[in-house]
């Protein structure tokens, strides 16, 4: 309680000046002193009691409004969800959840860019990393899509590093990609692919290259499309 008596300083201090004056030389200070003191206590605590009683409920209307979303998004009721959801993630209680979920619900409407602009907003805002991480994922994933690239790790044209090299028996008219490796014994070396490998996945295994083949994500075409 310390903080009280400049509490009410500060709130007697916001008092006009000129009914003071008038008060004193009517000879009621004593009595206008005691009633500012209760006044201003009135108000402080009303302030007080106003903060407190405000910031809970701020929380309980993020959880309701995110659990009604949840149940809406689960209904396939994806309109009536955002909306729920819009509220939540809008309020300084979401961790970010709330504005992934309404990304999800932005993408289900196929309305793809406000999809992504929630997820890099949550990327950037998410309360924590993991969380910021996951949206970062959500966005580059939607991102690449919505250019109709795979975002898997197929070969494709749009992968860097496609290089001319002359490869003894192979036609010039391939471009590679190398994989380098370095084994366990800390000896390197590179494995190369080339572009008539596109959509095949390439993986590292024990630490070296491996063709897994066909990419599950586009079947090898190494193109995907969303849905219109
Ligand atoms: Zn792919």
């Amino acid at each position: 309680m310390k903080v009280l008596p400049s509490q009410i300083s500060n709130l007697e201090s916001s008092l006009s000046a000129t009914p003071f004056f008038s008060l004193i030389f009517t000879g009621n200070i004593l009595k206008f002193f005691f009633r500012s003191i209760a006044l201003s206590l009135f108000s402080f605590l009303s302030f007080v009691v106003t903060l407190s009683a405000f910031a809970q409920p701020a929380k309980d209307d993020t959880n309701n409004n995110y659990r009604k979303g949840v149940k809406l998004f689960q209904e396939k009721k994806y309109q009536a969800a955002a909306a729920s959801l819009t509220v939540a993630a809008s309020s300084q209680a979401d961790d970010g959840e709330a504005g992934i979920l309404l990304g999800y619900c932005y993408y289900e409407m196929h309305q793809y860019q406000k999809a992504l602009d929630q997820y890099m907003k949550v990327s950037e805002a998410g309360k924590r990393i993991s969380i910021k991480n996951r949206a970062q994922r959500l966005a580059a994933t939607l991102d690449s899509y919505m250019r109709g690239i795979c975002p898997g790790n197929c070969l494709k044209p749009s992968t860097p590093g496609w290089r001319k090299m002359a490869v003894p028996g192979k036609p010039d008219r391939l471009v590679w990609m190398v994989f380098p490796y370095l084994d366990q014994a800390g000896k390197g070396g590179s494995e190369y692919w080339s572009n008539d490998h596109m959509g095949e996945l390439i993986e590292y295994v024990n630490g070296r290259p491996v063709n897994k083949g066909p990419c599950p994500i586009c079947s090898g075409s190494g193109k995907v499309s969303l849905p219109k």
